[in-house]
């Protein structure tokens, strides 16, 4: 299937691992400019070095704390210089810390807050006016199957990408008229650190291990198996095509069915 999006420029974020560097990944197979961003300048430029001999692309990184708004404006700047627009977007970023609401403090929301909400709103703005005046832009959010079932010990999370969920769904109001998308994908359970990390911290509190947890996990999804990055990745590729020209406003739940609810 010709997705229609060779040469156009992603902006991928929190994407030197995980689901973010699947993404890139799968960007890359389609032919896209690709920019990059994390934290860390060492694991973006070994990323960087796999998709040049994986796919021979040459994609763009910079180094971005998503929790910073002058780090996210120089990396919109750097990404504008090299490439000159971006036509899709995907707002990725860490994972804000698991707890319950005893054991989070003000700083825990505000830098849940920050990452979570405030960058996905912050880099809508910086893409959008450009977006606008050429008529076509995607903006994919990564967001969790938080948004349709609270997962335990998870009250950032739960509380947080619901605020995505709903600034996704208002924008798309105000900017379907200019052939601009706005989705978010809400991924299961999925094998990567954030996954790993998550069975440690339960492994502590259960007294299990965290193969134990990781077991369970996959046991309660239909499917019987945990999830891979390049799956939550296919469908972000998709809504960002031009084959999902009439898909705006909506989240679709890559999770092998394990979330419960009908709609
Ligand atoms: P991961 O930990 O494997 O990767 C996270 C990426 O984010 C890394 O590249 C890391 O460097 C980057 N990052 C972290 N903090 C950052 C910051 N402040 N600024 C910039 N970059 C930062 O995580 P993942 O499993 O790929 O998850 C990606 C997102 O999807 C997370 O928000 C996570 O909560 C969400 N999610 C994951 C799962 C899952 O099962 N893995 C399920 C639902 C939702």
């Amino acid at each position: 299937m010709d997705l229609g999006i060779k040469s156009k420029t992603v902006l991928i974020t929190a994407s030197s691992k995980g689901i973010g560097k699947a993404v890139a990944e799968g960007f890359a197979a389609e032919g896209c400019n690709i920019a990059i961003c994390s934290r860390n300048k060492e694991s973006l430029i070994e990323t960087s070095k796999e998709m040049r001999t994986k796919y021979k692309a040459e994609p763009f990184w910079g180094v971005c704390d998503l929790n910073n708004i002058k780090d996210i404006e120089n990396l919109h700047d750097a990404v504008i210089k090299q490439f000159g627009k971006v036509d899709i977007l995907v707002n990725n970023c860490g994972g804000p810390v698991p707890g319950f609401f005893n054991d989070l403090s003000e700083m825990d929301w505000s830098n849940a807050f920050t990452q979570v909400l405030m960058s996905v709103v912050r880099l809508s703005n910086l893409v959008l006016p450009e977006m606008i005046k050429q008529e076509w832009g995607r903006i994919v959010n990564i967001t969790s199957i938080a948004v349709k079932q609270p997962v335990h010990n998870l009250m950032l999370s739960n509380s947080l990408r619901a605020g995505v969920t709903g600034f996704a769904k208002s924008l798309s109001n105000e900017v379907g008229s200019k052939n601009i998308t706005v989705n978010n994908v809400a991924p299961g359970y999925t094998l990567t650190n954030r996954l790993y990390e998550l069975a440690v911290n339960r492994a502590k509190l259960s007294g299990k291990s965290h193969e134990e947890i990781l077991a369970d996990m996959a046991k309660d999804v239909p499917m019987n198996r945990l999830g891979g990055p390049e799956e939550i990745a296919a469908m972000i590729i998709f809504l960002a095509s031009n084959k999902a020209s009439y898909i705006t406003g909506t989240t679709i739940q890559v999770d092998g069915g394990s979330t419960k609810a009908i709609f």
